[in-house]
């Protein structure tokens, strides 16, 4: 079994890619990174040519889902890494939580007949309720916009969402792998906290180091429950 988990950061991957001892594979398109090992690869997004950044955002994970599936055949694709929380739904800095129910776009509107949900993708997720609440984790609905504020419109269809996990790749993964009828999950660690009076991107910055190490320590153990 192959488990392809697709991430946005460098500094998200640093820490698991370090703890698991994968080991880079040379031919992966530029500027996306790809480690292997034991039955798992990472994709990272890269590095932008043009601005010398992160490729955050739906756009460079689609581009990247798409060149790991025809490369690596995986049987289970996973959207990991930080995301926002929401404290009026019982999130905290650090949480640890694994998508439930369909994954959404939720700063995408088109009010256009069948057009509405294929906008917001509402793409489906593995249901692993079970196995995330024996490990101590949080299963709950994820979406995905293109930007780290949250303006009106957006928490409007976060709230009607029931949103826990506010990121900005998952929905973009889910729905490559959706294409493919491939299973899909978002893993993600809570950074910030959306409706705390804290700036989004200062929390994001405080809480990005522990947050990655988190993730290094939780999705292996995900990982084993999947493969068993
Ligand atoms: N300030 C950072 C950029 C982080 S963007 C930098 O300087 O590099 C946020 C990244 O973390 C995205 O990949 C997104 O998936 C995730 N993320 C964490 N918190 C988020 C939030 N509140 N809203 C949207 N995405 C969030």
């Amino acid at each position: 079994m192959t488990i392809l988990v697709v991430m946005a950061m460098g500094a998200e991957a640093a820490p698991i890619v370090r703890s698991m001892s994968l080991s880079v594979v040379d031919d992966a398109p530029p500027p996306m990174v790809w480690f292997e090992g034991s039955g798992l690869v990472i994709a990272v997004n890269g590095i932008d040519p043009v601005h010398r950044v992160d490729s955050i955002g739906t756009t460079p994970a689609a581009l990247s889902t798409a060149a790991a599936l025809a490369r690596f055949k995986p049987d289970i694709v996973i959207s990991a890494g930080t995301a926002g929380g929401f404290v009026s739904r019982g999130g905290y800095i650090g949480q640890v939580i694994v998508a439930n129910g369909p994954v959404i776009h939720h700063d995408r509107r088109v009010p256009l007949g069948g057009f509405e949900a294929y906008a917001q993708g509402h793409y489906p997720t593995m249901d692993l309720q079970k196995v995330t609440e024996r490990l101590g984790f949080t299963a709950g609905p994820c979406s995905t916009g293109d930007s780290l504020d949250a303006p009106p419109l957006d928490l409007a269809a976060m709230d009607t969402h029931g949103t826990i996990a506010k990121d900005m790749e998952a929905a973009a993964v889910a729905g490559v792998a959706a294409r493919s009828s491939i299973p899909f999950t978002a893993f993600k660690v809570i950074t910030d906290l959306v409706d705390s009076p804290e700036p989004t991107a200062k929390q994001f910055m405080a809480n990005l180091e522990v947050a990655s190490a988190t993730l290094a320590v939780a999705l292996p153990v995900f990982l084993t429950e999947l493969n068993g």
